[in-house]
């Protein structure tokens, strides 16, 4: 029995995905690798319909937090000032990488079970120190889906640059791309694109490559030199093939399937199939409805049972969850339905849940 990943990465892979990854032997240092990385960069500016002139895919070896740090350390230039955007530990994650890399920043911190306050944002943005804002899109600690457009909104307002961390977003949920103020997002191959993990990517407009800091603050994490490699077809370090192999057939799986907003649409549905089966046993999601991403939903733990019950449970019936992160972790759990995920495991998820409580509620 295939065990299925519910957790927010790494996810289940379909078998033709699972395949392509050690499909082949393949030297990075061959025109059959640069075929593949070049259809792959296309691939991903696809996905949201982007023009290739205006925006460019850097493919990375690395995991998500590999291509946020690259996003930051390299586009934000030495004179720049960040305002982030803390709703969770993600966002708390821009603010530490800021720091490490000695960039002037500013936190705008929230609650973890908060939606932004706009209204303090804005006032903080208001006195026009800040060149920059991060934001997370997706704040996986909570399943929030921060209103990102609206982000991008602000910022132009104040002509401020947008960077996102849409890791957890991407290939699922709409990206802000139409708005000028948004300079780049960083995301991976494991999580809503439906491949392996090692593999991470920058969408950036091609404007703030060349705008980028100078001399670099990372010799590994400058973006500008993957990018300008990897347009002249080649690749400045070895390359996590076998990450680019599978992320090919997953995309071409997206594309088959409808795109991004088929995608969207099915996770929806399957998200929302498990939080009916919940509320059977009065199991509640954490946040308002419409707040959470398609991604993910947080639940609260039920009073009589503790998250190892739960998780130890499913986890006998193939089905590995998530839990609460931090302080979090005594009151919540987190059940993702990215991956590749059918009909029939769904019908076998309702089952394991509906097992897994009926047994707690007997003892
Ligand atoms: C998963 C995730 C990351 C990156 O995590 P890695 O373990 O480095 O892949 C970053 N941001 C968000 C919002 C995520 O969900």
């Amino acid at each position: 029995m295939r065990s299925i990943l519910l957790n927010p990465g790494p996810v289940s892979l379909s078998d033709k995905v699972r395949k392509a990854t050690v499909s082949t032997d393949l030297c990075h240092r061959e025109p059959d690798f640069f075929t593949l990385q070049d259809r792959l960069r296309s691939k991903l500016v696809d996905v949201y319909h982007c023009d290739p002139l205006v925006w460019t895919a850097v493919l990375l070896g690395g995991s998500g937090t590999m291509a946020v740090e690259a996003m930051l350390s390299s586009l934000l230039p030495h004179d720049a000032c960040l305002l982030v955007l803390e709703n969770g530990v993600y966002g708390e994650r821009i603010s530490r990488i800021a720091a490490i890399h000695g960039i002037e920043y500013q936190a705008a911190p929230h609650q973890w079970m908060d939606a932004i306050d706009f209204d303090r944002l804005s006032r903080q943005m208001e006195n026009g120190t800040f060149s920059h804002l991060a934001a997370v899109h997706h704040e996986t600690t909570t399943g929030r889906l921060n209103d990102v457009s609206r982000l991008a909104a602000l910022c132009e307002e104040h002509g401020v640059g947008l960077l996102l961390d849409s890791v957890s977003s991407f290939g699922a949920e709409a990206v802000p791309f139409d708005f000028p103020a948004l300079l780049a997002c960083a995301a991976t191959a494991n999580k809503c694109l439906h491949g392996i993990p090692g593999l991470s990517f920058v969408v950036s407009r091609r404007s703030a490559i060349e705008k980028a800091v100078e001399p670099p603050r990372s010799l590994y994490l400058h973006l500008p030199l993957w990018a300008d490699q990897q347009d002249r077809g080649s690749t400045p370090f070895t390359p996590p093939v076998n990450g680019l192999l599978a992320l090919n057939q997953a995309l071409t799986e997206l594309q088959e399937q409808g795109g991004w907003s088929a995608r969207h649409a099915r996770y929806h549905h399957l998200a929302d199939r498990v939080e009916r089966a919940l509320a059977r046993y009065g199991v509640e999601a954490m946040l308002e409805p419409g707040e959470s991403s398609c991604v993910l939903r947080s639940y609260r733990l039920p009073q009589d049972s503790g998250y190892a019950e739960i998780h130890d449970g499913l986890k006998q019936r193939g089905f590995v969850i998530y839990a609460g992160q931090g302080k979090l972790a005594s009151e919540m759990f987190r059940i993702s339905t990215m991956g590749d995920i059918t009909d029939y495991d769904m019908e076998r998820l309702l089952a394991a849940l509906t097992a897994v409580f009926d047994e707690s509620a007997a003892l």
